[in-house]
């Protein structure tokens, strides 16, 4: 039953036709019938392919149509047809009789009489309507899809394909290459005499852009027309049927008389088919297809496989011999076996070129690596990662990182790239060979040359530049250090970070900044594991990708300001890479291997040291960077920060000028900080206006030539008579540029900047006994603070206001109990003139910026001081500020973490 003729097997028509076959027996004969009726399911994109081959089962049969698929419609009309043909089957099971004439009435009696003879030639209608096609030539075995639009045709579709349901009236007579069959002209035009019997797999309509179907069809073989019966409303003809359809018994004896072109014929198929990607499907099927086909429908499907043109299509249909037509089918194989290998040879030179490029690169020494991508697959894709792989081999990783990324690009080219782990591999893998495993900067020390650089860029900050030199001088002298990790400790704006970066430039190394405030996960540090969705590196190997080499100077700025969260302890993770004795094996999560960071400078800063855990704290040497006194501001904003701002604005001193006095100004009335970040956004905000009165400036001066030059000319009256309406309001708004240099006295700098945000009333608060001014330390630099006492008639109460701290309230009273026990002595009487200082008197104390929380021992003085004033009723000095803790027997300790300059700063201060 494999021998079985395919088309045989295909045509429901055959069966139907013959009655019973000798064959096969009414029931799979059946199911042939049922198997065949269904619609195509496979498709390749030209859609001209339709193969059928012998079912796996004798008696079934496949037919499919490798086309996109086929429409449900068409399905359920094919099941329908199929259906009525398996009634009709059964009703001549059942009556006994063969019924041929069920569906094939047009087919004339003689006819049926000879197709039932034994030989059992299966026929096609002899009248068939015809189908008049410009587009394509549809051969006998293969599929096409063709739009229908013309008025003959649309009438065939109507009446043959959506009306009527049998099987005989999906069987139409393809003809090709009719001229113009879209026209509406009343004659028929002259028609091809040989056409395709085709059945009509499926009916798909549109309405848009105008009402068109589009039919599948598949041809059965060839018809010649006989004459034409009726040419309206679409052509009908009586066809002579040209291949036989049956199966072939005399397939032995066609070879035979076929001879060697048989032969000749399947040996350049077989080549030509072995020379396809046998990876596609559709190729692998044609090639067990070949075997199973007769030899005399392989030039059909073939010739509609290849590159054919519609010309030679149609020379390939004319040949109804099929000698003609085998010897006019080898020429078009050999020509597209010939266009194949010439393909293969170009691009093997490609890749040959490639390869010598690769080659000859000095450095980038390729070996062939077993199982690389490197065939003749172009996908850019696929290119990447033989690049990767390149990178990985030529990269100068330690031993263990190489070998986990060799066994994750193993992984990655099993992987398909639709899986969400392709690309977190691939992108792994880039970290991994992007990553600065043994580059490195040289660094460039030389002791005197960054003491100039250091000089140069921060002005005062001597300790911390001392300390910086000496740390430098140390690693001049040895170079592999591992020292401790230096940690700048200081308000804000007082230049730990600018002298960070200064430290990079002297050692002529990459800078880069990590800010760790707010940072509350450890996985920021070391990253997450690549477990997780979202996984990345953390902000240290980051920051070596980013700066591209393993020696940079890191600054890890505001250490104290790190978070703790339930996703860890950032500060924990900190302690590995700060460690010098660690940190030469530090594991990040999501690299899984070790990186040296040994080589890494690292350099902390922050505000204080109170809130960075102890175990860092230990890891670190803290260097304190103090305020600036209002000198140094000075000197710094003349030297560093106006020549900065002026060249970020694009002004020169020659458009500018701010005088120390001015500076002062800024300093005392506008800025309160101990750094000099908000002095340096003030001079920011004057030169930006500055800016616009020398563009303003500038703009006039150039009206003005303009002006010039007509008047030169003997223009006045030009223009006084041309442009006189705006001429006039422009020349009236022309005041004369503003003067160069512009200068910013105190006028100018209320204008720019408003009036002054800090008035020093010092004096003027203190005009009253019982006000005292403390000195009270932030993090954000020194402060000064007026503590205020009043008294009244009461119990001997004391009332303590301003969120104070235990230690504060016991300093309060302290300071009481001292006054008490010493009132007689310095003359000090409540208001009754008791030296009972508590009789019939409450007290009350406030320490202002009530909202702020206060604590320490320190205010002990100032408290003592304050209260003394009170009860002896002189004023303190307006000139002073204290801070100090007291003892029970009226000492005044010194005050160690305080440093003098910052009281200095204060002193000064209030003496304003
Ligand atoms: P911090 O890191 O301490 O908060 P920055 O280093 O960011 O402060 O400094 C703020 C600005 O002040 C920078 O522009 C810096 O150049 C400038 N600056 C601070 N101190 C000095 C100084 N001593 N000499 C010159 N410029 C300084």
């Amino acid at each position: 039953m494999k021998e079985e003729s395919y088309f045989k097997q295909v045509d429901p028509l055959c069966s139907l036709d013959t009655g019973e076959s000798p064959a096969a027996g009414p029931r799979e004969q059946g199911e042939g019938q049922a198997r065949g009726l269904r619609p195509p399911r496979e498709g390749t994109c030209e859609g001209t392919l339709a193969l059928c081959r012998a079912g796996p089962r004798g008696g079934s049969a496949k037919l499919r149509g490798l086309s996109p698929g086929a429409g449900r419609s068409a399905g359920r009309k094919w099941r329908r047809a199929g259906g009525r043909a398996a009634a009709g089957r059964s009703g001549r099971r059942r009556s006994g009789r063969a019924e041929p004439a069920v569906l094939l009435s047009d087919a004339p009696p003689a006819r049926t009489a000879v197709a039932m003879s034994s030989v059992s030639p299966i026929q096609i209608p002899r009248r068939l309507p015809l189908l008049l096609t410009n587009e394509g030539v549809l051969l006998p075995g293969s599929t096409m899809r063709t739009s229908v639009d013309s008025a003959r045709n649309l009438q065939l579709v109507r009446s043959r394909l959506l009306k009527g349901t049998s099987l005989q009236s999906t069987i139409l007579g393809v003809i090709p290459n009719t001229p113009d069959p879209a026209s509406d002209a009343q004659d028929l035009p002259p028609l091809h005499r040989i056409g395709t019997a085709a059945l009509a797999v499926q009916v798909v309509g549109s309405n848009w852009p105008k009402p068109h179907y589009t039919l599948l069809i598949t041809g059965l073989c060839r018809f010649q027309i006989v004459q034409v019966l009726k040419e309206k409303p679409y052509p009908v003809a009586e066809v002579e049927q040209l291949d036989r359809l049956e199966e072939f018994p005399n397939t032995c004896k066609t070879r035979e008389e076929l001879g060697e072109l048989s032969e000749q014929f399947y040996k350049y198929a077989v080549q030509l088919v072995e020379m396809l990607d046998m990876s596609v499907p559709a190729v692998a099927k044609l090639r067990r297809l070949l075997d199973s086909l007769p030899r005399e429908a392989l030039p059909d499907i073939l010739t509609s496989i290849i590159r054919t043109s519609n010309k030679e299509k149609l020379q390939i249909l004319d040949a109804v011999s099929l000698e003609e037509r085998f010897k006019m089918t080898i020429p078009l194989l050999v020509r597209q076996i010939e266009g194949l290998k010439l393909l293969q040879k170009t691009r093997k030179h490609k890749q040959d070129d490639d390869k010598r490029v690769i080659a000859i690169r000095p450095i980038r020494r390729i070996t062939h690596i077993p199982g690389t991508l490197e065939d003749d697959d172009e996908d850019e894709d696929n290119d990447d990662i033989v690049m990767l792989e390149r990178k990985i081999r030529t990269s100068s990783m330690p031993e263990q990182a190489h070998k986990v990324c060799v066994k994750e690009i193993k992984r990655l080219k099993k992987m398909p790239q639709s899986m969400p782990e392709y690309a977190l591999t691939r992108n792994y893998l880039e970290l991994m060979v992007e990553l600065p495993w043994n580059k490195s900067t040289t660094d460039r020390l030389d002791i005197r040359a960054a003491r100039i650089l250091l000089d140069n860029d921060h002005y005062a900050m001597e300790k911390l530049k001392k300390r910086v030199l000496e740390y430098l001088a140390v690693r001049q002298l040895k170079n592999n250090l591992k020292g401790p990790i230096l940690c700048f400790v200081g308000p804000p704006g007082v230049g730990k970070t600018s002298v960070g970066r200064s430290v990079a430039k002297t050692l002529g190394r990459e800078f880069h900044r990590i800010a760790l405030g707010g940072v509350c996960d450890q996985s920021d540090i070391r990253g997450h594991r690549r477990t997780y969705v979202g996984s990345m590196p953390g902000r240290i190997i980051n920051g070596l990708k980013t700066v591209g080499v393993n020696n940079p100077v890191f600054l890890l700025d505001e250490v104290d300001k790190l978070g703790k969260s339930l996703q860890g302890d950032p500060a924990a993770a900190l302690l590995e890479v700060l460690d010098p004795e660690q940190n030469h094996n530090f594991t990040d999560h999501y690299l899984n291997v070790a990186f040296d960071l040994s080589q890494v400078l690292f350099i902390a800063t922050a505000n204080t040291t109170a809130t960075i855990p102890p175990a860092l704290l230990d890891r670190m040497e803290i260097i304190q960077v103090p305020g600036y006194t209002q000198e140094e501001k000075i000197e710094i904003a003349h030297r560093h920060l106006i020549p900065k701002q002026l060249e970020q604005h694009g002004l020169t001193p020659q458009q500018i000028q701010i005088p120390q006095v001015t500076t002062l100004d800024i300093i005392t009335r506008y800025t309160r900080e101990a750094g000099v970040r908000s002095l340096d956004r003030k001079f920011g905000a004057i030169c930006r206006a500055v800016a616009v009165k020398v563009a303003e400036g500038q703009h006039k001066e150039a009206k003005l030539d303009r002006y010039d030059v007509a008047e030169g000319e003997g223009g006045r009256e030009h223009i006084l008579e041309d442009a006189k309406p705006e001429s006039i309001s422009d020349t009236t708004d022309l005041a004369l540029p503003p003067e160069m240099p512009i200068l910013i006295d105190f006028h100018a700098l209320k204008d720019i900047l408003g009036p002054p945000m800090y008035e020093m009333e010092v004096s003027e608060r203190l005009s009253q006994p019982g006000v005292a001014i403390g000195l009270a330390w932030t993090p954000l630099g020194g402060e000064i603070m007026f503590v205020e006492a009043s008294r009244m008639d009461g119990e001997g109460q004391l009332t303590l206001t301003g969120q104070l701290g235990d230690v504060m309230k016991e300093s309060a009273h302290l300071a009481i109990s001292w006054l008490r026990s010493n009132a007689k002595k310095y003359h000090l009487t409540n208001a009754s003139g008791s030296f009972d200082l508590l009789d019939n008197t409450d007290i009350h104390l406030h320490f202002p910026a009530g909202a702020v929380t206060k604590d320490g021992p320190s205010a002990g003085v100032t408290i003592v001081t304050c209260l003394a004033s009170l009860f002896s009723g002189r004023l303190v000095r307006s000139d002073v500020a204290m801070t100090g803790e007291i003892t029970l027997r009226g000492l005044v300790l010194p005050k160690e973490d305080l440093r003098g300059k910052e009281i200095l700063l204060v002193i000064r201060n209030v003496s304003r």
